[in-house]
This record gives C-alpha cells, structure tokens and sequence, in this order.
C-alpha cells in the first residue's frame, strides 16, 4: 500500500491511488504526491 501526501494541506492518505479529493481541504488528486518512506512524512518541508 502506497502512502500519498497532500501538499496543500498536508493530509496524509493510505491506498494504491490518491484520493479524488482531500477529505481536508478539498484538493484534487493532482496535489497528492507519493511518500516513498515514512520518514517524509515528518520532513515534508525540509525535501526540494
Ligand atoms: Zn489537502
């Protein structure tokens, strides 16, 4: 199961795909983008 990130609001999801919509700030799943690994989670500013 892949994990997917919210970057406007940061929203973390669990499935295979990104979800249509956040469930949080209504963003489509076009602003989802991958975790690779748990640890991006807590370092989703420090990544770019
Ligand atoms: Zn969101």
């Amino acid at each position: 199961m892949k994990r997917w990130r919210c970057k406007l609001c940061g929203l973390v999801f669990r499935g295979d795909e990104p979800p249509e919509v956040c469930g949080r700030c209504g963003a489509t799943k076009e602003q989802f983008e991958e975790i690779k690994s748990y640890r991006e989670t807590r370092m989703a500013k420090s990544k770019k």
